[in-house]
């Protein structure tokens, strides 16, 4: 179905302009700030004010109806105004409305409420997920309602908790975000929010998580046997391809000049070859006269992890200094206002979020590193007063 692209114009923002002070945001009826992603026209116009057009999509609604979704005209303008405003849009002059767009506004709980199990710090057993926890999105209320049933299942069989870090999942990093600090604009997840990209790959999603998957129940023994063949083709086809020496025969560098890349002056691994960025596992099939006939999952995950090799090594290095201070396990019921030097703000952040961890005290914004030596050196005198007197 085709969709049309439109603009509005300096009428368009005329009459916005003009009937702002009937707009519910303007007039401070609706206080919540909206997602920055997609703000009202009126927003867009007072926040835009030197820009002359606004785009607009015309979305059909559907196969067998003549509605068509205006994106990015947004608003909560009364609907005599509304109305106006469309009128003078090129392609819309003679528009009929179905219905008109409106704002909305929702109640959430402090989610810096929750532990990273999204269990309530108050009432236990209660947990929490999506937007009633000041998230916006699908996926986003998905993951939380995931781990949320997780850790309300493994608290019920009287097991440990799940709790996901930074590096492990961007279910990790989008709850440590938000129990951390409270968001004054609906959170969502992007990609630019964590801090460990490389190793939160799409394609190694199952090797990061179905082991924990499958700890905690939810996937089948059979599946994981399958994810254990995978897991343990990769490693054998890895350690092969470390073993394939590449020769610097006349045919091979023809080859590797007709891909753009240099030729070789003595033997190389293929594996080495294979970091070059002209050089990809299928491409190199004509090096490899043993190749064995791998599933693509498979072969794609080799390549990649030979390929970035360097980089992810040093990702992982980064990771573990994280770990260490995650680690550092902080006592649920430390008395933060017993500590001396730390500063107020901080006791009062640190007592408010109940952090589990060092790592988890050090993203509480108002925590600093100076705030987490004093925490470091309390507890430390404390363990070894308690040992002295043991
Ligand atoms: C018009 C619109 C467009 C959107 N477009 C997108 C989009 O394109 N992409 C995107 O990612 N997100 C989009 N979102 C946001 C996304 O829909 C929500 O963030 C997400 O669905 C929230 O999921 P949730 O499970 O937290 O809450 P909900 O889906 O609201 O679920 C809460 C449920 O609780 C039920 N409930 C409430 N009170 C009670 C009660 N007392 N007893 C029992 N049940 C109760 C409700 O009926 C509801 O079924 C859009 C939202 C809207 C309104």
């Amino acid at each position: 179905m085709p969709c049309y692209l439109t603009y509005t114009n300096a009428e368009t923002h005329r009459i916005i302009n003009e009937n702002l002070d009937r707009s519910p945001l303007v007039t401070g009826d609706v206080v919540g700030v909206g997602p920055r992603y997609c703000p009202s026209i009126e927003t867009k116009v007072m926040r835009f004010a030197d820009k002359d057009r606004h785009q607009i999509f015309m979305e059909p609604e559907g196969l067998h109806t003549r509605e068509v979704y205006v994106q990015g005209m947004s608003s909560c303008l009364p609907e005599d105004v509304q109305i106006a405003l469309y009128q003078t849009v090129e392609g819309m002059e003679n528009v009929r409305f179905m219905r008109s767009a409106y704002a909305i506004e929702y109640d959430c709980i402090h989610p810096t409420s929750l532990y990273a199990t999204l269990q309530s710090k108050d009432i236990h057993g209660l947990y929490f997920a999506g937007q009633i926890n000041g998230t916006s999105g699908y996926e986003e209320a998905g993951a939380q309602g995931l781990l949320a049933g997780i850790n309300a299942g493994l608290s019920l069989q009287g097991k440990e908790p799940l709790v996901l870090d930074r590096s492990q999942a961007y279910i990790g990093v989008l709850v440590d975000d938000i129990i951390n600090e409270d968001a004054t604009e609906p959170y969502r997840m992007m990609t630019s929010r964590a801090e460990y990209r490389l190793l939160l790959r799409q394609d190694n999603a199952d090797l990061r998580l179905t082991p924990i998957g499958h700890e905690v129940g939810l996937i089948s023994d059979e599946r994981y046997k399958a994810f254990l063949y995978k897991k343990e083709q990769i490693k054998i086809e890895k350690e092969r391809l470390a073993g394939v020496m590449v020769k610097p025969t006349k045919e091979t560098n023809d080859y590797l000049i007709s891909l753009g890349t240099t030729p070789l002056e003595s033997g190389m691994p293929l594996a080495q070859l294979l970091k070059r960025p002209q050089i990809t596992y299928a491409n190199s099939a004509c090096l490899d006269p043993e190749r064995p006939a791998l599933r693509k999952p498979v072969w794609e995950e080799v390549g990649i992890q030979l390929k970035y090799q360097g980089y992810i090594e040093k990702q992982i290095a980064q990771v573990e200094q994280f770990k260490k201070m995650e680690n550092r396990r902080l006592p649920v019921d430390l008395d933060y206002s017993a500590i001396d030097g730390l500063r107020l703000e901080a006791v009062e952040k640190l007592s408010a979020i109940r952090p589990l961890s060092m790592g988890q005290a050090s993203r509480i914004s108002g925590v600093s590193p100076a705030d987490l030596t004093v925490i470091h050196v309390y507890l430390e005198n404390k363990r070894k007063k308690a040992s002295h007197e043991s």
